[in-house]
C-alpha cells in the first residue's frame, strides 16, 4: 500500500496523502511516530514539510557580478563545482526545486570598502524568503561605525570568514568586536574549519572557536560545516556538546561513524540546515539529511525547527523587515 504513496502525486496532492498514509499506517497499528519515521524512510515528504525548509548558509551576487565571481572562485574550489551562477534568481530557483522556504544569504567582504555597497545591496534583495547577512571586515580601525550601520539597516547577523578575510579568529585583537555583538545580540556565522582553497591554514580551527565560546558565552556563533570543515575529529573533541550552533553544509562528507557520534552528543536543537550553495546543492544536501538514520523528530529539527527558533529570536516576525 505504501508504494501507492511513494509513487503518488507527491507535489500536488502531498499534504493530503501524507496524512492518509500516517492515518493507513496508524490504522494498521503503528504509532504516529513510527509512521512518520516509516514514511521518511520511504522518501514521502509532503508539500508542508518541505515548503518549511529554511537554509542557513548560501551565496549570491549581484547579477553584474555573479557570474564573474562565481568562475574566480570557481578556479579554487577544486572538485567542488557550481551547481549555479549565484544570481539570486538562481538561488531562488534552485529553493523552488528543493522545497526551501527560506535561505540566508552570506557575503564576505575581502576589503572594508566592499562593506557598505554589500549592506546596500542586501538591503534591496531582503524579502520573505531571502535573508541576507551584513559583511563586516574585523581588521578595519572604523569596524564600530560599521556595527552601527548594520544595526541601523536592521540586519541581526554577519558572515565572516577567517581566511578569505586573513584573520585568526582567536585572535585577542578582535576581542572587542566579539564584546560588542555580544552586547548588540548580533549573531556570527563563522567559516569554520579548513577551507579547499587554503590548504592547511588553521585561522578557523575548532580549538580558537573554543577558546572564543569560553570568553563569549552569549555570543551567538552558528560554525558552517558541521562545526569545522574537513576538521570533524576535533569538532567532536571540542566542540559538539557546547553552547553553539552547527551549520550541516558538507554533513556527507564525513565518516559515518564519526558523524553519528557528533549527531548524538551535540544537542539536537543546536544544528540548522545548511547547504553552501552554489558550491553544493541544495536538493542533494535535503536528499542526504532526510536518509540518515535518525528520527523524523530530528530531522525537522534540522531542517526548520531550529531555523524558526532561531529566526524568532533574530528576525522576529518572521518575514521580511
Ligand atoms: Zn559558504
Amino acid at each position: 500500500m505504501l508504494q501507492f504513496f511513494v509513487a503518488g502525486n507527491i507535489d500536488t496532492y502531498g499534504a493530503i496523502l501524507y496524512r492518509r498514509a500516517i492515518w493507513r499506517i496508524c490504522a494498521a497499528g503503528a504509532t504516529a511516530g513510527a509512521a512518520k519515521d516509516l514514511i521518511m524512510k520511504e522518501g514521502i515528504r509532503n508539500k508542508t514539510m518541505n515548503s518549511k525548509i529554511i537554509d542557513f548558509h548560501t551565496h549570491a551576487f549581484p547579477d553584474f557580478l555573479a557570474e564573474k565571481a562565481v568562475t574566480k572562485l570557481a578556479e579554487h574550489s577544486g572538485e567542488y563545482k557550481p551547481f549555479h551562477m549565484g544570481s539570486i534568481k538562481e538561488l531562488l530557483a534552485s529553493m523552488d526545486g528543493a522545497g526551501v522556504d527560506k535561505s540566508l544569504v552570506a557575503n564576505i567582504a575581502t576589503k572594508p570598502e566592499q562593506i557598505a555597497s554589500i549592506l546596500k545591496w542586501s538591503g534591496e534583495i531582503r524579502s520573505d524568503r531571502i535573508l541576507p547577512l551584513a559583511s563586516f571586515y574585523p581588521n578595519n580601525p572604523n569596524w564600530q561605525s560599521d556595527v552601527e550601520a548594520i544595526k541601523k539597516s536592521g540586519f541581526r547577523g554577519i558572515k565572516l570568514h577567517p581566511l578569505y578575510q586573513n584573520f585568526f579568529i582567536d585572535d585577542e585583537n578582535l576581542f572587542d568586536i566579539y564584546d560588542r555583538l555580544q552586547t548588540e545580540e548580533i549573531f556570527i556565522l563563522f567559516h569554520a574549519g579548513y577551507d579547499i582553497a587554503f590548504g592547511k591554514q588553521d585561522n578557523a580551527a575548532p580549538f580558537r572557536i573554543a577558546k572564543i565560546l569560553k570568553e563569549f558565552p552569549r555570543l551567538t556563533i552558528i560554525a558552517s560545516h558541521m562545526g569545522s570543515w574537513k576538521d570533524w575529529d576535533n569538532v567532536l573533541a571540542l566542540l559538539s556538546g557546547k553552547n553553539l550552533y552547527f551549520d550541516t553544509s558538507f554533513i556527507h562528507e564525513i565518516e559515518p561513524a564519526l558523524r553519528d557520534k557528533i549527531l548524538s552528543k551535540h544537542n539536537d536543537e543546536f544544528f540548522l540546515f545548511g547547504s553552501d550553495s552554489p558550491w553544493l546543492s541544495q536538493k542533494q544536501q535535503i536528499d542526504f539529511i532526510d536518509g540518515l538514520n535518525i528520527s523524523s523528530d530530528y530531522k525537522e529539527k534540522i531542517f526548520y525547527k531550529n531555523g524558526e527558533n532561531f529566526l524568532r529570536k533574530y528576525y522576529d516576525p518572521l518575514s521580511s523587515r
